[in-house]
């Protein structure tokens, strides 16, 4: 909870891990690198089926902030759909695990000086703490994935146009949870509360076509 609360500030979409499937988030490995001087800090592109995935959820999420009621739902609350789905149209997805840019190199900061600036995203996908379903760069268009939620290799409770439009709010405002969350009415301050918030408000409004 602490190691929560420290990060809440940083854009991180994180959900408890309960025990058993934070050990399968850690499986994932980078390949060896040879010895000299240390690699470059990169990002590296989503592939293969997360990138299918990915695809297939962003077709659905752009329709789905078309519809009449999720618009309304995000007018209602003074977001407008238009700039979520632009957006979500220029956002670009990497495979959060594979890279290893840094926070800071990313653009990807809370604060100035932010502490945890010189932190990998790779290590933020790896903690075995909690499980991270993506890290959106705020006002700008990289968002960082977990491939093994988008292909369902471990359950996750949202569909995943619905996380598409969580990380697509956060590119446009660059705000966090909390701070998106109390714009859809939620009136608590907890990280963990307002990602829930945020994810049910999208679930209940923005996961169809009606
Ligand atoms: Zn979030």
């Amino acid at each position: 909870m602490k190691r929560l609360l420290l990060t809440g500030a940083v854009v991180k979409c994180v959900l408890f891990a309960s025990v058993g499937f934070a050990q399968e988030a850690v499986q994932r490995t980078a390949p060896p690198i040879e010895g000299g001087a240390p690699p470059p800090p990169i990002k590296v592109p989503l592939s293969g089926k997360a990138l299918e995935k990915y695809s297939q959820a962003k077709k659905s999420a752009l329709e789905y902030l078309a519809a009449n009621r999720c618009s309304s739902f995000l007018r209602a609350h003074g977001v407008s759909p238009a700039a979520v789905s632009q957006a979500l149209a220029a956002q670009k997805p990497h495979d959060g695990p594979a890279s290893k840019i840094t926070f800071g190199m990313a653009g990807i900061t809370s604060s100035d000086p932010d502490p945890h600036s010189g932190d990998s995203i790779q290590a933020a996908f790896t903690d075995p703490t909690f499980l991270t379903m993506a890290i959106s760069q705020p006002q700008g268009s990289d968002t960082y994935f977990n491939p093994t939620l988008l292909t369902r290799k471990i359950p996750y409770p949202y569909s995943n146009p619905v996380s598409l439009i969580h990380e697509a709010l956060h590119n446009l405002t660059g705000e966090s949870d909390v701070a998106l969350a109390q714009e859809l009415g939620y009136h608590g301050f907890v990280a963990l509360e307002a990602n829930i918030f945020l994810n049910d408000s999208l679930k209940k409004n923005c996961d169809s076509k009606r």
